[in-house]
């Protein structure tokens, strides 16, 4: 029994997992950080028999992951972004006299969309590093945590929302009951909240483990969720689950007495508790399963080595620094890394140190194996690497099992 939920507030949470001590998950180093000390924290999961929230443990301070955050949205969101727009548009009349928040709005690749169809938008983001990319492309951005006290005063300047986005931002949410308290505050009576989060049955059911990493303190369910915006007088109106980033939840969220009984969510509800998603048994064997993938890949990787195979890293992830790290996987394996993102090159991973290089060098070095630390990408990946394969090269894909392709 640990720590209490984030969600409800009980204090007796039933331990899970636990990955040991982890540095932060983007906390790339530079090569002068190298010699410094790398702050660790314990990376630890517990389930809410209570709320059924599944949860970590330990809180980093959110102004020390996200004030100067490397991930830069519009790298990899924009499909499923412009997916989640369309859909909004299609089922409500916005215009003029509109206004779109979004919470965690990164560089603002989804609010422009609206503002190209002369929608009003404004973004919410406190990592000052994203900001200023934001409003450079007419996203005006409050550089600011979201919370009760922001909401009440946008209210008060008499800005209230006809959408209030929060893509995979929800599960980076430290004061969760205060950030659903201000988007019931700052929506219109008729508006609607979209959120997006991985969903907590994928990962359990897929083994992917590596998506659990300091900035994401929650695992959802629709039940969890269910149980979260009841207590804000809100409730879910219709849920999709979408295979993106291992699968996702994309929750529709109102104000009671809006039109339809939102029969899905009933559906979804009823599923999850046939499947014993709402008690501990669901998750016991998991830390079981996360051990059986470790040894696995370990075995795998050090054959590949003493049989004389050279091999990289792809992708300088957040999922790979929960890999690398649990695993133990370092420099006495992989060359390095290469990531497309020119933010993350000259770099160095968390923890294991491998030095971030362009992928360009794949092609030149030709390593016999690439480990794939963006499986979720693995599609894109794969085909932006076909001359690599041609060539004779081989992908490991980690997760749910170690395979070679
Ligand atoms: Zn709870």
């Amino acid at each position: 029994m640990t720590g209490t939920c984030r969600s409800c507030g009980l204090e007796q949470l039933e331990p899970v997992l636990s990955l040991g001590d982890m540095p932060l998950a983007n906390g790339l180093l530079t090569e002068e950080q190298l010699g410094e000390p790398e702050p660790t924290y314990p990376l630890d999961v517990a389930f809410c028999p209570r709320c059924t929230l599944l949860q970590i443990t330990e809180t980093v301070p959110p102004e020390v992951i996200f004030r100067d955050y490397p991930y830069l949205s519009s790298f990899s969101e924009l499909g499923n972004a412009r997916d989640c727009v369309d859909s909004v548009l299609a089922a409500r009349q916005l215009g003029g006299d509109s206004l779109v928040m979004e919470i965690g709005s990164n560089d603002g690749c989804l609010l422009q969309m609206y503002a190209e169809q002369g929608i009003p938008v404004l973004g919410i983001d406190p990592a000052e590093n994203v900001a200023p990319v934001a409003e450079k492309c007419g996203v005006p951005t409050i550089c600011d945590f979201f919370g009760r006290d922001l909401a009440l005063r946008l209210r008060e300047e008499g800005r209230r929302a006809d959408v209030i986005h929060a893509n995979n931002t929800f599960a980076h949410v430290a004061d969760l009951n205060g950030v659903v308290a201000g988007m019931g505050a700052v929506l219109k009576d008729d508006g609607v909240i979209v959120i997006q989060v991985p969903y907590v049955r994928d990962l359990i059911e897929h083994t992917e483990f590596d998506t659990i990493y300091h900035e994401h303190l929650c695992y959802f369910s629709v039940t969890a969720l269910d149980n979260l915006f009841c207590r804000h007088g809100l409730e879910l109106c219709n849920v999709a689950h979408l295979p993106i980033h291992g699968g996702t939840l994309r929750c529709f969220v109102r104000k009671p007495g809006g039109g339809e009984p939102p029969r899905r969510v009933r559906a979804l509800l009823r599923q999850e508790a046939r499947l014993g998603m709402c008690d501990l048994g669901f998750y016991r064997d998991f830390a079981v399963r996360v051990a059986a993938l470790r040894n696995h890949l370990v075995r795998m990787l050090s054959a590949l080595k003493q049989g004389g195979a050279s091999i990289i890293g792809y992708a300088a992830s957040a999922k790979g620094t929960t890999l690398l790290n649990y695993c133990g996987i370092g420099r006495e394996t992989l060359d390095y890394v290469v990531d497309r993102s020119t933010v993350k090159q000259g770099r160095y991973t968390p923890g294991t140190h491998l030095r971030i290089e362009p992928p360009e060098k794949v092609l030149a070095d030709m390593p016999d194996y690439a480990l794939l630390l963006a499986w979720n990408h693995a599609d894109k990946i794969l085909a932006a690497e076909a001359e690599y394969r041609r060539r004779g090269g081989h992908f490991i894909v980690p997760v749910p099992t170690p395979t070679v392709i």
